[in-house]
């Protein structure tokens, strides 16, 4: 998308997962560079809402689980009701698991891959038709650092991140040449809710973390929202389709992560 579009009306983005954590950050980001939103989560985002405006945006809400393909056609229709038309789709909703392999159940491993996978499909589908339709559009996947290394100890996250980097870039593949791109970003530790339920889980203190990751700290939810706001913007990233984009401070580099 580009925001010299903006004299035909302001670029607009959906993001899913945009209530709290990354996807709070990624919205009130892209509503700071002029987009209007959708905004797409289980619960319903008022605060994101809030922060968006404030921001300069306007938003819409859309409460569903990104599981079920009626959730993307309710926020492609908000979308284009609500503002005409689409530019954006960041693919942010996510959920962890953190069970050895042995122990991970069936009801376990299927909800990952629903939310982490078949909903990022789903989004992709729906939104990508109206995109195709255009010929014009740009879409961000919050993959993981799971979606690169094998983690132990996270066999559903991983498969589930891993295929969604193999879904990135067969969609740049086929969209690239009718005018949309894709693209992943694969953060590494962020500290958000999710990380903090994986750390209680796991046991490992911030210190583990940072110690682990060359640059020394964890990413924050800002230095996610950037990576995304860069690969939608065509100014920036015009000819950049189809790359899984990792905001990790070097962690996917460094042989020596054992988890
Ligand atoms: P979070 O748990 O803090 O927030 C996730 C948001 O997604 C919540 O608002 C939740 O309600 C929503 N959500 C969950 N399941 C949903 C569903 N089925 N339908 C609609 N909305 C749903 O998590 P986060 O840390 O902000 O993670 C965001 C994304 O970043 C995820 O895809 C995650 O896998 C990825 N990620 C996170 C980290 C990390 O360390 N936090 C690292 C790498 C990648």
């Amino acid at each position: 998308m580009s925001l010299e579009r903006t004299e035909f009306g302001r670029p607009v983005a959906i993001v899913t997962g945009a209530a709290r954590g990354i996807g709070r950050s990624i919205s009130v980001t892209l509503a700071s560079e002029g987009y209007d939103l959708v905004l797409v989560d289980l619960d319903e985002p008022y605060e994101t809402s809030e922060e968006v405006e404030d921001a300069g945006g306007k938003a819409v809400s859309v409460v569903g689980d990104v599981a079920l393909v009626d959730t993307a056609l309710r926020a492609l229709s908000a979308c284009l009701e609500g503002f005409g038309r689409v530019d954006g789709l960041v693919n942010n909703a996510g959920i962890s698991c953190i069970r050895r392999a042995e122990e991970t159940s069936l009801e376990d491993w299927e909800r990952v891959l629903a939310v982490n996978l078949t909903g990022p499909f789903l989004m992709c589908r729906e939104v990508g038709r109206e995109m195709l339709r255009r010929g014009d559009g740009s879409i961000v996947n919050i993959a993981s650092v799971a979606g690169i290394l094998g983690i132990s100890e996270r066999v559903a996250y991983n498969a589930s991140k891993h295929g969604l980097v193999g879904l990135t870039r067969t969609l740049a593949a086929e969209w690239g040449g009718r005018g949309v791109r894709v693209n992943a970003v694969c953060p590494g530790w962020v500290k958000t809710g999710m990380d903090e339920r994986d750390q209680l889980t796991a046991g490992y203190t911030d210190a583990d973390i940072e110690s682990r990751v060359p640059m020394g700290r964890f990413a924050r939810p800002e230095d996610v929202a950037q990576a995304v706001a860069f690969l939608l913007d065509i100014k920036r990233s015009g000819f950049i389709n189809g790359v899984c984009l990792p905001v990790d401070g070097g962690w996917h580099g460094d042989g020596s992560w054992d988890s």
